[in-house]
């Protein structure tokens, strides 16, 4: 516990002295966040800096080893710090699909040369990865997936079609599940390779949605080759690694139901509607409204904080996953409404600058796509009636 207490305190005192003011304030919007990768473009040089600092200390995955770039914090130490963090106001220094997803996987399943290869630079910031798991007639039936390796023996021989592929335009490297075997049940004849963006044979072609950004793209593969020692785990055997890594991608999307560096929903909504003499929000069923959101938020707060501690002591379900997701995405969408509600009709300008184009309106459209993303709510329902309930027939 003391050293706990020392740690608390060398981490608040550090992030005082080295998160730059601009990174303690929240987000506003997906601009602000730091992707990194070859093709990232910087907002600020504060946000620059802040990725610098983390990861030279290994604090944008501050629980990998230290030998790939991790900070080697225990989960206690690491619990300490998003603490510091959100206290102190720091944004999240890097997020991206390498971290929460492809990481957990190599660390279970890679090889020590592609741990060595693939986990540092991801720890940096400089390789975004993205995932080519979806298939134009294999979404929630994954495993029926087509688009084929064929095994040369030294290399594999990818063609193909991906789709809904999240950012594949401004990715470095793809992590893919690929159909090595025609013969085998679907589920067994599944391999996980990883290869670069920009190997000759892939292309890729943004799909514009109703917000009219384009999050993700279409993803083709025309004789692509890829070298053996990009198959992680055994040939075959990607469905198991799909499987672990899917657990970590409903982590991920859960937390978009948590508040984490954003302005609580009421304070936000005061600042635009106003207070009465009482100083309460001057709209009393939107104020009931938030009132009853912001009980579910912390109870949501509270519920995956009890998870994880559950995991830590070895008791985890790895199916809770899926209680987050659906749950964190819910949330997200209400969250998203009540915003619309609190900005009225000026919350549906499109274009202007002072909407910052539209922000509060396409953001709100975004969430739309949380209950599909990482699996969809009535599969994730299936899930927890299947595996944490023990429902028959589900
Ligand atoms: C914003 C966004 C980003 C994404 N990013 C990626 C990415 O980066 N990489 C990637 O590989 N994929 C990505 N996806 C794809 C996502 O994983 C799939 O859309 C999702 O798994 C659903 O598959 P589908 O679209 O084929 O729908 P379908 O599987 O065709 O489902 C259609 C409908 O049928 C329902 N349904 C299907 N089967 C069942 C069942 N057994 N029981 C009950 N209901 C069922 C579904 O719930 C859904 O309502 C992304 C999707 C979105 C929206």
């Amino acid at each position: 516990m003391d050293d706990l207490e020392t740690f608390r305190r060398q981490a608040h005192a550090w992030l005082q002295a080295n998160c730059p003011p601009e990174m303690r304030q929240p987000v506003q919007d997906d601009d602000d966040i730091c992707w990194g990768g070859r093709k990232f473009r910087f907002r600020s040089q504060a946000q620059r800096q802040w990725l610098e600092r983390m990861a030279e200390r290994g604090w944008t995955v501050p629980e990998w080893p230290r030998e790939y770039g991790g900070g080697g914090l225990t989960r206690e130490q690491a619990k300490v710090l998003r603490e510091e963090m959100q206290r102190l106001g720091c944004r999240t220094p890097l997020q991206s699909f390498g971290i929460s997803m492809l990481g957990p996987a190599l660390l279970k399943y890679g090889t020590q040369a592609q741990k060595q290869q693939h986990l540092p630079p991801i720890a940096r910031g400089e390789i975004r990865w993205c995932q080519g798991y979806s298939e134009p007639n294999a979404g929630s039936d994954l495993a029926a997936l087509q688009t084929r390796a064929e095994d040369r023996g030294d290399h594999f021989v990818v063609n193909g079609q991906k789709i809904w592929t999240s950012y594949a335009d401004k990715a470095d490297w793809i992590f893919c599940l690929l159909r090595t075997d025609f013969a085998a049940q679907k589920h067994t004849g599944i391999s996980f390779l990883l290869f670069d963006m920009e190997t000759p044979g892939v292309t890729t072609r943004p799909i514009v949605l109703i917000s009219g950004k384009s999050p993700f793209c279409e993803t083709f593969f025309d004789n692509v080759v890829v070298p053996r020692d990009q198959l992680v785990g055994e040939i075959h055997g990607g469905w198991e690694i799909a499987k672990y890594l899917l657990t970590h991608e409903r982590d991920m999307i859960s937390a978009i139901g948590s508040r984490g560096f954003r302005q609580p929903l009421g304070q936000h909504a005061a600042r635009i509607i106003g207070t009465d003499e009482a100083g309460r929000l001057d709209d009393p069923m939107l104020r009931a409204q938030i009132a009853r959101f912001e009980i579910d938020e912390a109870a949501f707060g509270f519920a995956g904080e009890r998870v994880r501690d559950l995991a830590r002591q070895g008791d985890g379900i790895a199916a809770f996953s899926s209680v987050l997701k659906y749950y964190g995405a819910e949330l997200n969408k209400r969250r998203h409404e009540l915003l619309m509600s609190a900005g009225g009709s000026d919350a549906l300008e499109w274009e202007s600058e002072r909407s910052r184009q539209g922000a509060t309106a396409r953001a709100w459209l975004r969430t739309k796509a949380n209950s599909i993303e990482g699996g969809t709510s009535e599969i994730q329902l299936n899930i927890v009636a299947k595996r944490i309930l023990g429902l028959p027939g589900a």
